[in-house]
């Protein structure tokens, strides 16, 4: 299977040590001028199973053959493990306490941040993007700057819930249509593909089925890559393109004890892959191996090549003119513990040897120690103390900032709407992560088996481990899904009330009004429908209930005005859903 692989790690690193130890620097000045350029990030896909970082069984040919034709940065990192703010740093060179987006679905990257493709879009570029999942939808933000922002999921995205996906190859078709569509012009472009397939479940097509299915994911992405080079090359542009390929996270694969991705900020999904490939630029492979390189360099880094000004307060650095620095630090976060199970938000600082994580019990590990990060120094180096007192100065004010259930104006609004906002006696519990695994892999294992239909056995696993981790409002609101599912409503109302509680939303405010409508109390069910919008008005289904209580009363008149503006304020969702309920109600009218 290997034998056709391109010259690997193992030989590109030969290289580079006779090579001038990486000359980076003393290049011409923005020799890119003019370039077009390819980003795409690779979704869940951790630096050590591509080819490129010397994973043997890796079926990777076309990263193997884009790092042979550029630069391998072997130690990228990503500053969460959450998509949507990793995107967010990616296109604004900006750490998430700057850019201010800290979890996926409830924050939005406001419109005076300013983007990579807003600054290529200012300097002539022709922008489109095609994203593979509703977590990147253009209600978040990242649009800002992009012509053609095709987010379209082709409907269904409401029964499966935020991490609906298009398969690579979908993605991938938009792409080449794009391309297609814009052969001859004059301006450069600037297309962001992004792949969402391996994300967990992990499912590859057929063709890409024996061996691990994680990494057949991944090599079913890399084959559709193949397709977007293969294209440039058949049209004469590959030259004149900087084709960058990352990715926003790893993914923990039972490391640490997490199955997957978002809570900890271990290297398992934060250490990703960066390739620069220009083959009209780097005809040797070149592999960095110094220092560490942030997703913040990304954006300044091609600014730089391109010739382009713009992103002047970046974080991140031009990774082309710095020099190697061994006291550089790259912030690194996740808050979704806080946001999503009311335990202690993780922050820390990445060096290229070590790393220090602020966590109720800090962590320190030295990076050259195998196996990775499984001895923590916190109590015996200097070198935690100064990483601690650096990270405290930086996030200092911020953590309260960041959080998040509900804002001042929020709560007015869900106030005056009737709802009492915190009344709970539900508490967060502000634990350490990494002593809440056992429940949280309850959690996730539930989450796994509802997703399989086997509701029963997922309420039960759920239940034992909601004994513990009362202050998850994530838990319960699975917990409420499932009991529906099990036509269990009481427990349903209860759980749903527990989740809205600790941390309402939209979603959640939909939910608990579908309980109560199903109760009989319809009143409330209508207030906490108008809640719901205040939080959201782009969540079409606030709309969607609100039509299917019309019909259930009988008034199709209305309920088809409901259907029309699901489908208005929120197509992706649940334009699709909304347009058939209005056929059915139009011909219920008609009777
Ligand atoms: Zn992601």
């Amino acid at each position: 299977v290997t034998s056709r692989r391109l010259p690997s790690i193992a030989f590109a690193a030969l290289l580079a040590c006779w090579l001038p130890a990486i000359s980076l620097s003393g290049q011409q000045q923005s020799p890119a001028r003019g370039f077009n350029v390819l980003l795409v990030t690779l979704d869940t896909v951790r630096a050590d199973r591509l080819g490129p970082w010397g994973y043997e069984p890796a079926r990777t040919p076309t990263l193997d053959a884009l790092a042979a034709s550029g630069i391998v940065w072997l130690d990228a990192v990503a500053p969460t493990p959450i998509t949507l703010p990793s995107h967010a740093s990616l296109m604004t060179g900006l750490a998430p306490p700057k850019h201010g987006v800290r979890d996926n679905g409830s924050f939005r990257l406001a419109e005076e941040k300013r983007t990579l493709a807003e600054t290529l879009a200012g300097a002539g570029y022709e922008t489109g993007s095609f994203v593979g999942s509703f977590v990147l939808d253009r209600r978040f933000g990242l649009g800002q700057g992009f012509a053609t922002y095709d987010d379209d999921l082709g409907g269904g995205v409401a029964a499966s819930g935020a991490f609906a996906e298009r398969s690579a190859e979908a993605v991938t078709e938009g792409a080449l249509e794009w391309l297609a569509g814009r052969e001859g012009a004059d301006a450069p472009f600037f297309l962001w593909v992004h792949y969402f397939d391996a994300h967990s479940p992990y499912g590859p097509p057929a063709a890409f089925r024996t061996g691990d299915p994680y990494d057949g994911e991944i090599a079913y992405v890399d084959a559709q890559l193949a397709r977007l080079v293969s294209h440039l090359e058949a049209s004469g542009q590959r030259d004149r393109t900087l084709i960058v390929v990352t990715a926003d996270h790893g993914e923990s694969l039972g490391e640490h004890g997490e199955p997957s991705h978002s809570i900890f900020i271990y290297e398992s999904t934060l250490h990703i892959p960066l390739i620069l490939s220009s083959p009209g630029l780097y005809s040797e492979p070149r592999v960095v191996e110094d220092r560490v390189a942030g997703l913040v360099d990304v954006a300044p880094t091609l600014l730089s090549l391109l010739g382009v000004d713009g992103l002047p307060d970046a974080d991140g650095v031009d990774l082309l003119a710095a020099p190697a620095d061994p006291d550089r630090a790259v912030y690194i976060e996740s808050l979704a513990p806080q946001f999503g199970h009311g335990w202690a938000p993780l922050t820390g600082l990445r060096r290229h040897r070590d790393k220090f994580i602020q966590a109720p019990e800090p962590e320190y590990y030295d990076l050259g120690e195998r196996p990775l990060e499984m001895r923590n120094r916190a109590d015996e180096a200097e070198a935690a103390r100064d990483l601690s007192a650096r990270l405290a100065t930086l996030t200092a004010g911020d953590l309260v900032a960041a959080r998040r259930e509900v804002s001042a104006e929020e709560r007015a609004k869900l106030e005056s709407l009737g709802y009492v906002v915190g009344a709970s006696i539900s508490v967060p519990s502000g634990a350490d992560p990494k002593e809440r695994m056992p429940y949280y892999n309850q959690f996730f294992e539930a989450f796994a088996l509802a997703e399989e239909g086997r509701l029963s056995e997922a309420a039960e696993i759920l239940e034992a481990s909601l004994r513990h981790e009362r202050g998850s409002a994530k838990a319960w609101e699975l917990a409420a899904t499932i009991f529906v599912r099990l036509s269990r409503f009481e427990d349903a109302a209860a759980a749903i009330v527990k989740a809205v509680d600790l941390s309402p939303n939209a979603d959640r405010l939909v939910k608990l009004a579908q309980m109560r409508a199903m109760q009989g109390d319809l009143p409330e069910a209508q207030r906490l429908l108008d809640a719901a919008e205040a939080l959201d008005p782009e969540d079409g289904s606030v709309w969607m209930i609100r039509g299917n209580l019309a019909a259930a009363g009988g008034d199709f008149a209305r309920a088809i005005e409901c259907f029309e503006a699901a489908a208005r304020v929120d197509p992706s969702r649940v334009g699709e859903m909304a347009r058939s309920r209005i056929e059915i109600a139009r011909s219920r009218l008609q009777r």
